[in-house]
């Protein structure tokens, strides 16, 4: 629960504030952008919410925000936000909210289908989440993009009976027990309307998923950074091999696919032959910084 008594002073007076424990992942600001702004290194209410609709988003990123570093003197309910997760993103794909701390409030998704649900990276294992997720058909499968952003998958796992899909590359301690480990570098057919396809490079073992060759769910290989402008992947945030994750996005280009949808960074729509562009930009960008690194 967030504390006044850490409240930040770029906080703007009033009902919300974010305090001191802020991790900075972004979320309130992706969700809420008329509420939170980015102070440097965290977040702040920047301009308290002044219609219903700017306080359910406000309350949305205070049930999100991975350190429950957002709060209300007053003590607002935040039962109506709670219950709008898993949040539609577009046709049966979801955004789950509830971002977990262990992995840095990465961003986690539900794509419902009627082979069976699949939930991308985990979210917190929470009971209201949990009992959403029943009620839309429950969980077969979960795929893990990366090592990073797996948090509650042992207790998603156990509750749906889902059998978990990671690249053997990145498998650690908490991940010994997953079901299915994927080998290799070359694509593999989960199902008809699903490819996973290894990007190493932000890790060994870096996965990202293709839904019906329209949704990416890139985890941390690919994101649209609002700064820029434009498809992005940093150099600064890759822990294995900048060259290799080079190669993994100049492959990305094989495929066609009009979302993006990351673990950290904003999600972007646009048309596949826009993406495309974009994703040569990108791949130009990253060689470029190869060279001037080596
Ligand atoms: S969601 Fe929470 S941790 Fe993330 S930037 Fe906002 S206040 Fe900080």
């Amino acid at each position: 629960m967030a504390l006044p008594e850490l409240r930040l002073r770029e906080n703007v007076p009033g009902d919300f504030f974010v305090d001191s424990t802020c991790i900075d992942c972004d979320l309130c600001r992706q969700i809420a952008p008329e509420t939170f702004r980015d102070i440097g290194d965290q977040s702040a209410v920047h301009h308290q919410p002044e219609t219903p609709a700017q306080e359910f988003a406000a309350l949305k990123a205070l049930v999100t925000c991975p350190t429950a570093s957002i709060g209300t003197i007053s003590h607002r309910s935040a039962k109506e936000a709670v219950a709008a997760y898993p949040e539609l993103v577009d046709e049966n794909v979801y955004f789950c909210g509830f971002a977990s701390e262990s992995s840095y409030g990465a961003s986690s998704y539900l794509i419902v289908r009627p082979e069976g649900n699949v939930l991308i990276d985990s979210p917190r294992f929470v009971v209201p989440l949990v009992k959403r997720i029943e009620a839309l058909g429950g969980l077969t499968t979960m795929f893990l993009t990366h090592r990073d952003d797996v948090a509650d998958h042992q207790k998603w796992a156990d509750h749906f009976k889902a059998e978990r899909i990671m690249h053997r590359e990145d498998i650690g301690r908490s991940t010994q027990d997953i079901e299915r480990r994927l080998t290799g570098r070359q694509p593999i057919e989960l199902a008809k309307d699903l490819l996973a396809i290894p990007t190493p490079g932000h890790t060994r073992g870096h996965t990202v998923l293709l839904y019906r060759d329209q949704y990416l769910f890139s985890g941390d290989h690919l994101w649209w950074s609002e700064t820029y402008n434009s498809l992005n992947a940093s150099h600064s945030v890759c822990w294995y091999s900048w060259s290799e994750q080079t190669r993994s996005m100049e492959s990305l280009l094989d495929y066609r696919f009009e979302w993006v949808l990351p673990g950290h960074g904003r999600r972007i729509h646009l048309s596949s032959s826009l993406m495309l562009e974009q994703l040569e930009r990108c791949v130009t960008r990253m060689k470029h910084t190869s060279r001037a690194a080596s």
